[in-house]
């Protein structure tokens, strides 16, 4: 079989590429080959709305089923692409069906990393990637009681959240001072653990998990030498870029597959866009590897319009968000906790501004609660201007009304 364009991987960033060509070639054919069992879905409600009764499952698919036959995209599920031949420009599925292509995308995105401990292959020790996990955590509701939620990133408490809101008993486990240690500052990382513990979540801070036992319940043995008895533990201790294939065919490979500003890889006819990319954030002026929805979205999108020949490079500076119950947020650009942080309040802790400085230059901005803002805070990252304090409260008041 032989197709113009063939795309590995039906998530946010596949799906979007679909786009990406057809607003450069409204004919050439598209294969998809997606592993998972259901057609591309969004991702994040999975953790967020579904547990809170603000979407359901019929709203996750990201096109209805008539979009790919008017796309003139073969979607092939339950197939994962296991090979490729970059100068044969041949890609091979796992039943050994062979696909010429003269574009290929792979947009293979992430996987859980998984725990290295003794124990950890246990029955009650689950992931938490994909619309399977949820169906399996839902059908497993009214069978557990206790949840032990194993880090304290996106994924940890989001699904801290979810599971309690449903009902459960939850420990949230972690080896930080504080949770989102990654990204928030101190302050309000150490505000959010009272605040999970307001809404009835145990947590514990600077342990991690070093043995699973099963006995009848699943027995945790944690680092400081104390055990937690759970039904079910959920590990969200990060998520590894799926480079097999692109390694495999001797693509460059650092902390993703590498890709130019075109998302183009080493080799020409390949492309690779999503969580499974390293690509130079332009704004910011450094290579970057983005594990979020809108990142892959623009970046899956950007990618097919290359392979579609628009020759132009990805300039976006993609947000990402989260909701922790009634908190939620947004954010863009560099937001690390580990930088300078400068946080402007409007009610402390619960709206206002964090701004991550380098220098005094604006790298990145998180808007607690503050919404509509995202546009705004692009703006002050490009303009890349030295500001002292009272300039960026001055800012934020003008703007926020802080
Ligand atoms: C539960 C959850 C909630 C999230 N919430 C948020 C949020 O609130 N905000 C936010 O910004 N981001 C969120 N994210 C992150 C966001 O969903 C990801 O950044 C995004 O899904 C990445 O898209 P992707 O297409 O690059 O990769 P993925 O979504 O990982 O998709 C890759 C697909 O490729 C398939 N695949 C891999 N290898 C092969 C192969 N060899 N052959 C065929 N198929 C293959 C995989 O099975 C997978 O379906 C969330 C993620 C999860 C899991």
């Amino acid at each position: 079989m032989n197709y113009p364009y063939v795309i590995v991987g039906g998530g946010h960033a596949g799906a979007a590429a679909i786009e990406g060509i057809r607003a450069h070639d409204p004919t050439g054919g598209i294969l998809l080959l997606a592993r998972e069992n259901h057609p591309p879905y969004q991702r994040p409600p999975l953790s967020k709305q579904l547990w809170f009764g603000k979407s359901t499952k019929d709203e996750l698919p990201i096109y209805d089923p008539a979009f790919y036959r008017d796309q003139h995209v073969d979607l092939v599920l339950r197939r994962e692409a296991v090979e490729i031949d970059p100068e044969g420009r041949r890609v091979w599925d796992d039943r050994g069906v062979a696909y010429d292509y003269g574009k290929l995308l792979l947009a293979t995105g992430a996987r859980p990393r998984r725990l290295a401990v003794e124990g950890a292959e246990a029955e009650g020790v689950h992931y938490y990637r994909s619309l399977e996990d949820y169906l399996f955590f839902e059908n497993q509701l009214t069978r557990f009681q206790h949840a032990l939620v194993l880090g304290s990133g996106f994924i940890g408490m989001e699904m801290a959240a979810a599971l309690r809101h449903a009902g459960k008993e939850v420990t949230l486990l972690y080896p930080e001072e504080y949770p989102l240690r990654r990204v928030l500052p101190r302050p309000l990382g150490l505000f959010v653990a009272d605040y999970y513990r307001e809404h009835g979540i145990e947590t514990v801070s600077g342990e991690s998990i070093v043995r699973f036992e099963e006995r009848g319940e699943l027995i945790a043995h944690t680092t400081g030498g104390n055990e937690v008895t759970t039904q079910l533990a959920l590990v969200g201790v990060g998520v590894e870029p799926s480079t097999d294939l692109a390694e495999a065919a001797g693509l460059e490979v650092g902390n993703g597959i590498e890709v130019d500003e075109y998302a183009r890889t080493t080799d020409p006819h390949i492309y690779a866009a999503g969580d499974v990319a390293e690509f130079p954030y332009l704004a910011l002026d450094r290579r970057m590897r983005i594990e979020h929805w809108d990142h892959a979205i623009q970046h899956g999108k950007a990618a097919g319009a290359n392979m579609a020949g628009a020759n132009r490079p990805y300039t976006t500076m993609p947000f990402f968000y989260s909701d922790l119950f009634d908190l939620g947020w947004e954010a863009v650009g560099e937001v690390d906790g580990s930088m300078d942080t400068h946080p402007v309040w409007k009610v402390e802790h619960r709206e206002g501004v964090i701004f991550y400085l380098h220098d005094d230059v604006i790298r990145g901005a998180l808007l607690w609660n503050v919404w509509d803002h995202v546009d705004w805070a692009r703006q002050l990252i490009r303009e890349a201007k030295p500001m002292g304090a009272a300039e960026r409260e001055k800012l934020v008041m003008a703007s926020v009304g802080a």
